[in-house]
């Protein structure tokens, strides 16, 4: 073995190994951190009749974003391997403790794909974490409808105002705030019809606590600049 790591997630050790990786440096084509995986376990229970087996019946080459490295994004490769069972003859797919079903990204791969958003176009971070930028905006959005209502949550020190198309090409734009007290973390957190100068106002008073905002990032439309500053006064 090349790098043998303890992977830990949620405490459980990984039961894989990552036989050899191959670096590509930010900033060049196909940027990332490429492990290539050994699972380690020699069987799994059958998810039937819980018997063990070790009868492996065929092999999915499966490509998973793990993380992010050096702002690049983890890829991991290894064989998902389809067991079949000795006893109730049921073929199954292995499950990966750190990756839900069908998944092809995993809890923490989705948390560095979210902060990419935060310095890139959804279209420059879907060509780095090999998906469409469509996949990144439903990922920014899944997210969204997972935040705590707006009365719920403290008021950012740091807001950044911009718009976000909903699909791809059909200008159906929307108003969204992002929370920027952590820079690299933006985190989107009031989604809203119209930009109209006066329903951003409104939005801006909804806040539970206005006196908290420091600052608030706009692009060139006057729009907001008018209702931040008549909000600020
Ligand atoms: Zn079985």
């Amino acid at each position: 073995m090349l790098n043998h790591y303890t992977m830990t997630s949620d405490g459980k050790k990984m039961p894989f190994v990552i036989s050899h990786q191959v670096e590509v440096p930010f900033g060049f084509p196909g940027a990332g951190l490429y492990r290539y995986l050994q699972l380690t376990n020699q069987g799994v229970h059958c998810p039937d009749c819980g018997f063990w087996t070790t009868k492996v019946h065929e092999y999915h080459p499966k490509q998973v974003i793990a993380g992010c490295h050096n702002d690049t994004p983890i890829i991991d490769h290894f064989n998902h391997r389809r067991f079949v069972c000795d006893v109730c003859h049921h073929t199954f797919m292995e499950p990966l403790p750190w990756l839900k079903p069908y998944q092809r990204i995993t809890v923490i791969g989705r948390q560095a794909l979210l902060h990419a958003t935060a310095d890139r176009t959804f279209k420059a971070v879907g060509e780095a974490f090999g998906r469409s930028g469509q996949n990144v905006r439903v990922h920014v959005l899944e997210d969204f409808s997972q935040q705590p209502e707006l009365s719920e949550r403290s008021t950012p020190l740091l807001i950044g105002i911009d718009e976000i198309s909903l699909a791809k090409g059909k200008g159906k734009y929307r108003l969204v705030m992002y929370d920027l007290s952590i820079p690299w973390r933006p985190q989107l957190f009031v989604m809203h019809e119209s930009r109209r100068k006066d329903e951003v106002i409104k939005l801006l008073q909804e806040l539970p606590q206005p006196e908290r905002v420091l600052a608030v990032a706009i692009d060139m439309w006057r729009g907001y600049k008018t209702a931040v500053q008549t909000c600020a006064s």
